[in-house]
């Protein structure tokens, strides 16, 4: 399938790893010019090397999604680099603390989650319009989560964040609607990355057995799986869904 990608540009947050870097490296392939942001350079450069290695081009950007400066300098990096941006996917993500119950609430896990996973999508958004609006229009997909969709016992900051972001994707899409530019989620189970392997190493073997269990097909999920959906959810393949929601879950949430 032809994505139509060529000569278009993707900014992608938390680009440096997991789920962020697989959807970079997906993007090149499909022809797409690429930034790449996140806190860690190191992490950044080996996407971006992965990218060069590929064929493909890329930057990668310094940028920590809550602090607002940082994205305003993203988008205007990737708008000097390339001359415009198409695509924007806002996947920067951290848990928190986790097995903390709603009574144990800090204010400090708290702000910290909440800065990330929700101003930072609300900071992305800000500074991708007027670049979007600018390319006549474009795609934005946001990470949320199964724990946008479903309580979880312990992990209350974390969830809360990921329903909000699912809010502002149906707000800023019916704002966008007609401006060109379209706002989905994707919201995934559990996927091998590294916050995966934070939520699951204390547990070991039994822990990881345990989340395959969650998953009606019976295994978690990888990188790639979600990066397909946000490729597809950018595309004008999807140019008739904005709002939406696109589980990638294994049929985690059909229980
Ligand atoms: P990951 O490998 O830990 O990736 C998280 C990414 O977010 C990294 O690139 C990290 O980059 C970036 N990030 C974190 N804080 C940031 C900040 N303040 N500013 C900019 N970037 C920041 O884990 P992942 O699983 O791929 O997570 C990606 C997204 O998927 C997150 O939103 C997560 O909530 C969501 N998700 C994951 C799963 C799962 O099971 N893995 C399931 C559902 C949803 P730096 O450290 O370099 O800043």
């Amino acid at each position: 399938m032809d994505f139509g990608f060529k000569g278009k540009v993707a900014v992608i947050t938390g680009g440096t790893s997991g789920i962020g870097a697989e959807t970079a490296l997906a993007f090149a392939r499909e022809g797409a010019a690429v930034v790449v942001a996140g806190r860690r350079e190191s992490e950044g450069s080996k996407v971006i090397q992965k990218i060069t290695d590929q064929g493909g081009r890329g930057l990668f950007v310094a940028a920590d999604v809550a602090n607002e400066e940082d994205v305003k300098n993203l988008f205007s990096h990737a708008q000097k680099a390339f001359n415009r941006v198409d695509y924007v996917f806002a996947n920067a993500g951290i848990e928190g603390h986790v097995g903390v119950a709603s009574d144990s609430f800090t204010t400090e896990n708290y702000k910290k989650v909440f800065d990330v996973n929700v101003a930072g999508v609300f900071l992305t958004i800000k500074y991708a319009v007027p670049l979007l609006e600018k390319s006549n229009g474009g795609s934005i997909v946001v990470t949320s989560s199964v724990a946008g969709m479903r309580g979880m016992p312990g992990m209350s900051v974390y969830v809360a964040s990921k329903h909000a972001v699912l809010g502002i994707v149906k707000s800023a899409a019916l704002e966008l609607a007609t401006k060109g530019i379209r706002v989905n989620a994707v919201s995934p189970a559990a996927i091998e990355t590294e916050m995966f392997d934070r939520f699951v190493s204390p547990g070991g073997e039994e822990a990881k057995e345990y989340m395959k269990s969650l998953h009606p097909v019976g295994r978690v999920g990888v990188a790639s799986e979600v990066a397909a959906a946000v490729l597809y959810l950018s595309a004008s393949q999807s140019s008739f869904i904005t709002g939406m929601n696109l589980p990638v879950d294994g049929g985690f949430t059909a229980k």
